[in-house]
């Protein structure tokens, strides 16, 4: 579809990323609400090519579990914006910070969900390289999507793990810092999974896993946690599904991470539809 920003009313701000800001907005014909994400023209040459990137992958995909993009809108002023699927629960991030920790049930849900959108973008060759708790929204039903493309590699051919700090530091998988470690038979899309891994530990914790609650990373705690520490493990209480599916998502060795595939019939997820219906606290 085509867009121009007079089509659309301005609602609220729903948040500031990476040089850009995100507008809830009306669409004054249809009614129908939208997320208006918008950069400057003038922005750093660095954000131009993390939007740029984000709207080419956009553009490629079309699944339930990935952010749906609309249209795009350039302004002759050099701005522009893209139309986003507006997502009213905000990000898993925020869900956290009110509603506390997620419980087994709810976490297989997000997961099952989660793999679906990466099973997608994988099948299809892109590697997010960014899933983190606040790089996926949800909406009403609770249902999650992947959004946030900035970083995000098409695969070619050739594969450059070294050329790779892109991303959030903290979530990064052990073979992009050490890739002749923990890289045998590098293959870029296992860095999704131990992100993934990270995340969920992180949504059923309350804090980021690999540091003590409340402390602040730095990269070089971080590096040292992720490289030379064990990978984190589940406390006390936690079922053996969950214990066995986080293994499978945080094996330090990439090769030996399950795929996205494999990961959607671990009997952790076989659990969900029994329970799902009681994780609404
Ligand atoms: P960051 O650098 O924090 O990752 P960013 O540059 O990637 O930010 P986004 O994450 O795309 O920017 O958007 C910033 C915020 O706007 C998000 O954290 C979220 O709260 C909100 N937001 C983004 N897209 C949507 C959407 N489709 N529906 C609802 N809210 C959204
Ligand atoms: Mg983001």
């Amino acid at each position: 579809a085509s867009f121009c920003c007079s089509d659309f009313e301005n609602l609220q701000v729903l948040g500031h990323g990476n040089g850009g800001t995100v507008y809830k907005v009306s669409h004054k014909r249809t009614s129908a609400i939208h997320a208006l994400k918008v950069v400057h023209g003038d922005s750093d040459p660095d954000v131009r090519r993390r939007i740029h990137r984000e709207m080419d992958i956009l553009r490629r995909t079309d699944s339930p579990y990935v952010v749906k993009c609309h249209g795009i809108i350039h302004k002759p002023s050099g701005d522009f914006a893209m139309v986003l699927e507006y997502m009213d629960g905000g990000t898993l991030d925020s869900l956290l910070k009110t509603n506390g920790t997620f419980s087994e049930s709810l976490l297989a849900d997000v997961a099952r969900q989660v793999l679906n959108g990466l099973n997608y973008l994988h099948s299809h060759k892109i590697i997010h390289r960014d899933i983190k708790p606040s790089n996926l929204l949800v909406n009403d039903k609770m249902e999650v999507k992947i959004s946030d493309f900035g970083v995000s590699k098409i695969m070619c051919r050739s594969l450059d793990p070294c050329n790779s700090y892109v991303g959030t530091c903290a979530y990064m998988s052990p073979e992009r810092f050490d890739p002749d470690t923990y890289g045998g038979n590098y293959n870029g899309y296992a860095a999704d999974i131990w992100s993934l891994g990270l995340t969920l530990l992180e949504l059923y914790l309350g804090h980021f896993p690999l540091l003590p609650a409340g402390q602040r990373p730095d990269w070089a705690t971080l590096m040292c946690a992720i490289c030379f520490g064990d990978p984190p493990g589940l406390p006390e209480g936690a079922s053996e599904e969950f214990r066995s599916f986080m293994e499978c998502c945080l094996q330090k060795e990439s090769s030996k991470r399950w795929s996205a595939l494999q990961l959607l019939s671990h009997p952790f997820l076989q659990k969900e539809s029994s329970c799902s219906s009681k994780s609404n606290n």
